[in-house]
């Protein structure tokens, strides 16, 4: 009998068998496929190591063979603690068979508890004419980019961040996005910075626009402001979102509650069998592999009886086009929307001297406070190392810092930074003013 069987070798189900295995408890963790999941052999890894190295004239098979090590070299890496955390990795698919039961391989093992930790697949587009080829997400960011055409269905992160890597080939791509913004679960200005420096590199964005079929060539049809077009294309790419990979991990009756899919837990992660946990992106949320690992460590430290250390709220997401785009906490509409009363403070780059020194574009820091308690309660970026400038805010958010206490430190010059402390200060006149 295991102390925890961890279903899934992704960030999150790694990160938890490490703490627990760690911790003392004897781990298995069953993953079918290479370690690091998602994120590290398809995912977060590969598509920014690509966007690193993406420009125009680039060698892109040298390019795809730095990202292959880059993605071996951490997942060798990952493997090696587990090893030495005596987890015990069992290659197989593993299927929920009880409240303390998994079988995988032909075998039965036992455990006092079951994390599950399944991940999400690419979610099939709703577009009649579709056909998947296997792996197309794999090939997607393999050694090849698409000849000369490319369409992209959906212009959510995925979407916008492999654009911007074909893009930078010298691809000629179209995003076609149902919403009436790109990246719609970031504020509205993030869109609009991103939409338009797509379009500068060439990127024709079509937004609010349906895709009615897929036609063989291939070519996408798709309505736009009452009108139909079609663009045809050597390689059309689905990045229509992702799905709880829960098909077929439950046998019959042993499932927890599920909601569309996804496994139901409550704060503590746990399902509706208490033996049986659930984390990462098979429970929902935002689809982020930090968002994975710091349930995974919450768990574990849950079964350990350890009071939780680290955090899982707030979760920042991130954008990795150039400029970065980043985003904790409330924007300024969902605060709005829900009644709270907040004022802005925002800073504009353009004198930023980092920026400048830099040559980098123009972008902006905006910094949303509550109007009474003056508390941080989001960020949105959209400048240079954006996506490193937003730890010290979702700190600051985790906190409630106010925007006297986020006035504190003494940041260096020059730098970005200096940009949050301007933003700052441009709130807390408009906190002044009321
Ligand atoms: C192109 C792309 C780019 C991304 N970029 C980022 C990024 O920059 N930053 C970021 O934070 N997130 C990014 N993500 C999202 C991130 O990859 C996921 O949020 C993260 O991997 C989720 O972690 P997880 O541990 O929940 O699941 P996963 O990483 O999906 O891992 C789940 C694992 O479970 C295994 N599994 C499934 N079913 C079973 C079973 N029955 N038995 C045993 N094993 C099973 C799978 O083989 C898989 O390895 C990106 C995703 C994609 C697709």
């Amino acid at each position: 009998m295991w102390d925890l069987i961890v279903i899934g070798g992704g960030p999150g189900g790694c990160a938890a068998a490490l703490r627990a295995a760690k911790g003392g408890l004897s781990v298995a963790l069953f993953e079918p496929r290479e370690v690091g999941g998602t994120c590290l052999n398809r995912g977060c890894v590969p598509t920014k190591a690509l966007l690193h190295g993406a420009g125009p004239g680039c060698d892109w098979p040298a390019l795809a063979e730095e990202t292959a090590r880059v993605v071996s070299t951490l997942r060798a890496g990952q493997e090696k603690q587990l090893q030495a955390a005596r987890v015990q990795v069992i290659p197989h698919r593993a299927v929920v068979t009880g409240p303390h039961t998994v079988e995988a391989g032909g075998e039965t093992y036992e455990a006092r508890n079951i994390l599950i930790a399944a991940g999400s697949v690419p979610a099939r587009p709703p577009s009649p004419g579709w056909t998947p080829r296997r792996g197309h997400q794999r090939r997607a960011l393999s050694r090849h980019p698409p000849r000369n055409r490319l369409v992209i269905i959906g212009g959510g992160v995925i979407g916008v961040e492999l654009a911007a890597v074909w893009a930078a080939a010298g691809c000629q791509i179209t995003i076609v996005e149902a919403l009436d913004r790109l990246v719609a679960n970031l504020d509205r200005e993030l869109s609009q910075g991103l939409a338009m420096e797509l379009k500068k590199s060439g990127v024709e964005v079509f937004t609010g626009a349906s895709v009615s079929r897929i036609e063989p060539g291939p070519a996408v049809v798709f309505t736009h402001k009452g009108a139909e077009h079609t663009v045809s294309a050597d390689t059309v790419l689905a990045a229509t979102g992702r799905r709880p990979a829960t098909e077929g991990l439950f046998a019959d009756g042993a499932a927890p509650e599920l909601e569309r899919g996804f496994v139901r837990v409550d704060g503590s992660f746990r399902t509706s069998i208490p033996s049986i946990y659930a984390i990462g992106d098979a429970i929902g949320g935002a689809m982020l592999a930090h968002k994975a690992e710091a349930e995974g460590i919450a768990v574990a430290d849950l079964l350990l009886g350890r009071a939780p250390v680290r955090g899982t709220a707030p979760i920042p997401s991130c954008v990795y086009t150039s400029p970065e785009l980043a985003q904790v906490g409330l924007t300024a509409d969902q605060a709005k929307a829900g009644g709270v009363p907040v004022v802005t403070g925002k800073c504009v780059l353009g004198g930023n001297a980092r920026t400048l020194i830099e040559g980098g574009k123009r972008g902006f820091v905006k910094l949303v406070f509550h109007k009474e308690t003056r508390a941080l309660l989001g960020a949105c970026l959209y400048c240079c190392r954006a996506t490193d400038l937003i730890s010290e805010l979702t700190l600051a958010v985790s906190l409630g810092l106010t925007a006297e206490q986020l006035l504190r430190p003494v940041r260096p010059h020059p730098t970005f930074a200096e940009a949050v402390s301007q933003a700052a200060e441009a709130g807390l006149e408009a906190l002044e003013r009321g």
